[in-house]
């Protein structure tokens, strides 16, 4: 038999339904995992190792009762270490955070409590969600599970780490221009940014709150679905939450793509993705149409602004959510001989350099003078891109693309130049500037390094993007990867 922590949530569920397994023997087998894996890896921030026993006593308990129970009860899992965890410490990974122990729970956080999902942690990321790699986490980078001399992605780096080396079951992430999706690529899982206002924000650290959204990172589609069912779902906490109801996405798992109209997006195959990549993109689609979906070139014309217009609505939206960090209220305080060198000391030692750079891009876009000449214009920009998508998606049900423009990059090659790191995310942030869903999921690899292939939808037509990725992982053999785990195990 393969080890526990090699199953998928519903492979579980099998074998706890049959009494074979308890969750108390899947919590244990997977610290055991994080024990030995973990101290080369880093995907944690925090292990909840007590919380965890005691929680899968409960659930085991609730089951030998014969409780009706959720598919994910009694299945470990990991949180980005930006979503609130009542009485456990949240840091965001920022010296910012570092003593910050939230007095409630995330939205999220409490669906997955009720669905009786075991929290075994909470992961590292880069340092309030800005960047591609985890380098910029403000204690220590995660290595990716494939090759340890590479970024897992980021900024949910240590989520996607902790499903790849098969740490935990699943976990979940945040996607602003491309942390869910990016991280997922590089590890070789399937990440999915939902159709913002789809999942609640409240209690997420924000980040950019016109753009963030929280979604899973799994092994396979149907994990995939099982963790949209949990956590998706209308929240009067958040203002900005979609009043819609949620369908049970485990009906969009339909090994059938006839007829589908997949639209491929011209503006995102430029000459900066690498050959292999544009390689198993095209193996994707001649699959897709051997089974009978009809591919056909598309044109996003706005594109090519969509990282640059990012790199100033998010940072503008940053430097204002960020203002809360001032040694009152939260978190690190650095006494000075006035407040205001009480302010400048806590924010210049607790915040890293990349936060110190967004929060200076942010307040120059949006001071007096340059408001209109940069934050309006990006406006403007999103408005068209956003009317592209609108465009495409009157004729085609998806699109696909690459996730990524390269495979996971070295520790280092990018960190002294941000422009290449920010380049990074150029097939990624539409879909946040546009607020529609896309899902990565892994489709072969490159020299030993994972490929993700994107698949973008209409605004709640997450279900047509699970359909197209059930029926290639049922079709071909390039969707579950699984990292040797050399110089780890
Ligand atoms: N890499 C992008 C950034 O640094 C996206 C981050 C994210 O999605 N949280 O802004």
């Amino acid at each position: 038999m393969s080890s526990l922590t090699e199953l998928t949530a519903h492979e579980l569920k099998g074998l706890l339904d049959k009494g074979e397994i308890s969750s108390k023997d899947l919590v244990k087998e997977h610290l055991e995992r994080i024990e030995k894996v973990d101290k080369k890896v880093n995907a944690f921030m925090t292990v909840t190792k007590e919380e965890a026993l005691k929680q899968a006593e409960v659930v085991d308990e609730k089951r030998k009762r014969s409780e009706q129970l959720s598919p994910l009860a009694g299945i470990p899992m990991a949180l980005k270490d930006n979503m609130c965890t009542k009485g456990i410490r949240t840091t965001c990974s920022s010296k910012i955070l570092h003593n910050f122990i939230p007095p409630y729970n995330a939205t999220v956080v409490e669906k997955l409590m009720k669905a009786d999902s075991i929290v075994m942690g909470k992961c590292n990321m880069d340092e309030f969600a800005m960047g591609s790699s985890t380098e910029n986490s403000g204690y220590f980078p995660t290595k990716n599970p494939y090759d340890l001399n590479v970024v897992p992605g980021g900024s949910s780096g240590g989520s996607a780490a902790s499903v790849a080396a098969e740490e935990v079951v699943f976990s979940l992430g945040s996607d602003t221009g491309g942390s869910i999706r990016q991280p997922a690529a590089f590890c070789g899982v399937i990440g999915l940014k939902p159709t913002y206002g789809y999942v609640s924000r409240y209690g997420l650290v924000a980040f950019a709150s016109s753009l963030d959204q929280i979604g899973p990172f799994t092994r396979d589609m149907t994990d995939c679905a099982l963790v949209m069912n949990e956590i998706f779902g209308h929240d009067h906490k958040d203002s900005t939450s979609a009043p819609v109801e949620v369908p049970d996405f485990t009906k969009a798992l339909n090994n059938d793509v006839k007829g589908l109209k997949i639209g491929l997006p011209k503006e995102y195959m430029n000459e900066g993705i690498n050959p292999d990549i544009i390689e198993c993109y095209k193996q994707a689609v001649a699959k897709l149409e051997e089974l009978g979906a009809v591919c056909e070139e598309v044109s996003l014309p706005h594109t090519e602004y969509a990282l640059p217009i990012y790199y100033i609505i998010a940072p503008a939206e940053a430097s204002s959510n960020l203002a809360r960090y001032d040694g009152v209220r939260y978190g690190l305080r650095v006494e000075g001989e006035d407040i205001v060198s009480m302010f400048k000391k806590t924010r210049s030692q607790g915040f890293g350099e990349e936060v110190k750079r967004r929060i200076m891009l942010g307040t120059y876009a949006l001071s007096s003078g340059y408001y209109d000449a940069y934050y309006l214009k990006a406006l403007k920009v999103r408005t068209l891109i956003k009317q592209d998508f609108d465009q495409v998606f009157e004729k085609f049900d998806c699109l696909l693309t690459p996730t990524t423009p390269t495979t996971a990059f070295n520790f280092g090659e990018k960190v002294d130049d941000p422009l290449s790191m920010y380049m990074n995310d150029i097939c990624t942030v539409p879909a946040n500037l546009a607020g529609v869903p896309a899902l990565s999921m892994p489709f072969g690899l490159s020299k030993g390094r994972p490929v993700g292939l994107q698949l973008i939808g209409k605004a709640f037509g997450e279900g047509t993007l699970l359909r197209v990725g059930y029926t290639l992982e049922q079709n071909t053999t390039l969707t579950r990867p699984r990292p040797e785990l050399k110089g780890v195990m």
